[in-house]
């Protein structure tokens, strides 16, 4: 038997019409596979969505406020960055500390990776800063909304996106030293200007539990996430979300804006704007004021929106994507094998 060589694709060549036969079959797998990816990677953020839970989110604020203080240079803060580089480490993720010096002293921010499948290159950062302050910041200040709500929302995005495949690279950030004037997000921000790292966008939490009743979010920063932010809150919550598409100064999305950082993005949400909480940094701010529930669809809004960027491709393990390119392969297979058949007969 000789090998099948074609020196042309000559259309009158009768091996011509099965190439062109196979070939429109696979244009059309392919469009058929691009429709169904398209479809599989919204139901998957619907699913990521659906997994937010208000009980475990409430579970992270309570343990954080539970240390007597986390201002900055207090030990309650080192073993404020150590729960939170545990509860990063039981997600499966790579978790680091990031030291920067802050008048002579080194402090870290902890850092934890779920490295991007297609472009590990391109990042996503969701933070929110783990510190707090109060008026008697050194031996008291739980910070339940200013903000360990925040944080919150940054464990649980962590939790339920490390059981996803991802095209980009997500990052998870408690940012340290955020009181004393966003100091270990700027920290961040120029290593990761010196070191080139390709940080597309940024998304902060800060102060995201009280809701004094209503259920609007103030949005603010670069174009693209806030509209972002803005259509997942409509989706998949009930909240009501303004927008603004300006850098405001006073939290960790500071140095990422677009206009600081080339080539970042950068949005912030928080429950209202000019702050209207009337435990703001008192050592009042606690639990029990707070509105769990509007805290968890915060959350849901942010996870849609990073899930969505980032580019959800699977889940972890996930066996329908392999059943799906197994269907494919033997439906080319198959067809090739009958257009065999049929040629002999
Ligand atoms: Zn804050």
């Amino acid at each position: 038997m000789t090998p099948e060589y074609f020196p042309c694709y000559a259309a009158d060549h009768p091996m011509a019409h099965r190439l062109i036969g196979i070939r429109r079959l696979f244009a059309v797998l392919f469009f058929l596979t691009v429709i169904v990816t398209e479809a599989s990677a919204s139901l998957l953020t619907d699913s990521i969505v659906g997994q937010i839970s208000q009980t475990e989110y409430t579970s992270y604020v309570t343990r954080l406020q539970n240390y007597p203080t986390r201002y900055y240079n207090t030990a309650g803060n080192a073993s404020a960055l150590g729960y939170i580089r545990d509860e990063f480490l039981g997600y499966g993720l790579s978790v680091a500390y990031d030291p920067f010096t802050y008048g002579g002293t080194t402090y870290n921010n902890v850092v934890a990776t779920l490295p991007g499948k297609t472009n590990p290159q391109n990042v996503y950062i969701v933070g929110a800063h783990m510190d707090s302050t109060s008026n008697l910041a050194a031996t008291n200040a739980p910070g339940a909304d200013d903000n360990a709500s925040g944080m919150a929302a940054v464990l649980e995005m962590a939790k339920v996106l490390s059981g996803y495949l991802f095209d980009s690279t997500i990052k998870f950030i408690g940012f340290n030293v955020e009181e004393q004037g966003l100091i270990g997000s700027k920290a961040y921000v120029d290593d990761a200007k010196a070191s080139g790292e390709r940080v597309l966008g940024m998304l902060n939490f800060d102060m995201i539990a009280y809701s004094g009743g209503s259920n609007s979010v103030y949005l603010a920063g670069n174009t693209g996430l806030v509209d972002a932010l803005f259509g997942n809150a409509g989706k998949y919550t009930g909240l009501t979300p303004s927008k603004s598409y300006t850098n405001q100064y006073g939290s960790d999305h500071y140095y990422f804006h677009s206009s600081l950082f080339p080539g970042s993005t950068s949005a912030f949400a928080i429950e209202a704007l000019p702050v209207n909480n009337s435990n703001y940094h008192k050592t009042t701010d606690t639990t029990s004021y707070l509105d769990f529930a509007y805290a968890s669809d915060i959350t849901r809004m942010g996870v849609a929106t990073i899930a969505d960027l980032a580019g959800v491709t699977a889940a972890v393990p996930e066996p329908s994507t392999y059943i799906l390119a197994l269907v494919a392969g033997m439906t080319v297979w198959g067809a090739v094998v009958i257009r065999r058949k049929s040629r002999l007969a």
